[in-house]
Order: C-alpha cells, then sequence, then structure tokens
C-alpha cells in the first residue's frame, strides 16, 4: 500500500512533468474508483494550466488555475503512469499534456479522485480534521503531548489516527517506534515527554529517509511501463518477525487493531 514517502514522490515525479502544463485532455474510463469520478471533471481540466503541486497527508494535489485543484489517493494499488506504451484495463483516469499521457492505474480500486475548489480546500471533509503534517513545523513532542494525554490506546494505533497525525502507516510507525526504543503497546497517555523528544524525530526520520530513496527511483518512474513500487529501503522490524534483531534478540509480531505490529521487546520498551 503506498504510504507517506511514495505519494511525496508521485508528487514529485509528476510534478517534473506536469508543473505550468496544460491540460490538452481528460479522460474518465469507468464511473468511479472508492467513489464516483465528479460528473464535471472532464469540462473543468481540459485546457486548464497546472500551477502547483503538492501532498497533503497521503493525498496528492495537482492545483489548476480556474481556481481547482484536483485530489488523488492512490488507495491499495494505485500509481500514476506516465506516457505507457499503451493504456490498459486499470488506467482508469487519463490527463494528457502537449508532451505526455498521465494514466492512473489503480486495479483494486481503492484510490479516489475528486476536484475541489482551491479556495475551499481546508474545508473539504477529508482534510477538516487532518492532525499536523509529520514533517512539518506543527508536529512537535509538546503538540503530540497533549494529543495524548489521557490516552489509555496503544501508542501504536493512536499514531495511525490521522486526527493525531495525518498520513502515517503501519510500516513507519513500526520502525519509527523501533528508532525511539519505545513499545507499540505503551497506553499513550503514559509515554513520557523524553520519550516523545525521540519519537518525533524518529518518525521525521524515517519518512525523509524514504523519500530520499524515492528520488533515487524517479528514473525509472518515467520509463513507459514505470512502475513506482516499494522503495528498497530495508526495514529494522517491519515484517521480520522471528529474525534477529541487532541487539541479538528476536523481532516479534503481535496484532494490533486488527494489523500487524512488529517490534523487539529488547530495544522497545
Ligand atoms: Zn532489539
Amino acid at each position: 500500500m503506498p504510504e507517506l514517502p511514495e505519494v511525496e514522490t508521485t508528487v514529485r515525479g509528476l510534478a517534473g512533468f506536469l508543473m505550468g502544463e496544460r491540460i490538452t485532455a481528460v479522460r474518465v474510463n469507468r464511473p468511479d474508483l472508492r467513489r464516483p469520478f465528479p460528473p464535471f471533471i472532464v469540462q473543468a481540466l481540459t485546457g486548464a494550466r497546472v500551477t502547483a503541486l503538492s501532498r497533503r497527508a497521503k493525498y496528492g494535489l495537482i492545483q489548476f488555475d480556474r481556481d481547482w485543484t484536483l485530489i488523488f489517493h492512490l488507495g491499495m494499488s494505485g500509481r500514476w503512469r506516465i506516457d505507457p506504451a499503451e493504456l490498459g484495463a486499470h488506467d482508469h483516469f487519463v490527463l494528457e499534456t502537449a508532451g505526455h499521457v498521465f494514466a492512473l492505474n489503480d486495479a483494486r480500486r481503492f484510490g479516489s479522485v475528486d476536484l475541489v475548489g482551491t479556495g475551499s480546500l481546508m474545508a473539504w471533509p477529508p482534510f477538516a480534521a487532518l492532525g499536523p503534517e509529520p514533517l512539518g513545523p506543527d508536529f512537535t513532542a509538546a503538540r503530540l503531548k497533549a494529543a495524548l494525554k489521557g490516552r489509555s490506546q496503544a501508542i501504536k494505533l493512536l499514531l495511525l489516527d490521522q486526527r493525531i497525525v495525518a498520513g502515517l502507516g503501519n510500516i513507519y510507525v513500526c520502525e519509527a517506534l523501533f528508532r525511539a526504543g519505545l513499545s507499540p503497546r505503551r497506553a499513550g497517555g503514559k509515554v513520557t515527554r523524553a520519550a516523545l523528544e525521540r519519537l518525533v524525530p524518529a518518525i521525521r526520520q524515517v519518512l525523509a529517509e524514504a523519500i530520499a530513496d524515492g528520488g533515487s527511483t524517479l528514473r525509472d518512474y518515467a520509463r513507459p511501463d514505470g512502475r513506482l513500487g516499494y522503495f528498497a529501503t530495508r526495514f529494522a522490524v517491519y515484517g521480520r518477525e522471528g529474525e534477529a534483531c541487532r541487539c541479538g534478540g528476536t523481532v516479534k509480531r503481535i496484532a494490533q487493531g486488527g494489523r500487524g505490529s512488529w517490534y523487539c521487546p529488547g530495544c522497545q520498551t
């Protein structure tokens, strides 16, 4: 599943081709992904010029003149293909410029495409309740401490709550908790300020490293069959149940909220 670093890399990859370009054609090849495509999207974007690209949580934003912003989510399996040799059955949404073709390919269709007035982006319901960006200036140990105050739920699950911090997924929460030496099972309200002072930079680091790894895949991304997959990041604990930790202990997997958490009971308390 694409997480924040994959979305950031996708946005950067698209920006290199789309920034400042005018859309010459828009094609919608099925009525919906997770929800219907906006019915007016072809009319709204044909002839529009791209003025900015950015990311919020796990959403990519393509801003156009005419006051429209296209918001895409990659869901479980979504990816943009640039200049595909030919369009396939899962290329559900296509943008064209004078020089390039951009196909949103989503086999499982858990992704989405929305069109929102640029002036009212912050009021768009999926954005309205989002917490701070983990790489932004508002994500601090002090603010996280306040958000976790009195919470008895496990820190792992609270970090996946998009109202507490936006855009974190399972992989990077597991890795950041490992780096901070914090057990995923610890009650959120019981995590000390000192531990949060380790956790916040750990979260920033794991994301920044994955984004840096992603940057090196951008050349491949532009290939006709360019596939933006998982980065070659070596995970310390994620998916490594039963393997040796660097401390000599063994990585353990537990279920939390119906999903796996990987951690080292020796390093994380
Ligand atoms: Zn260990």
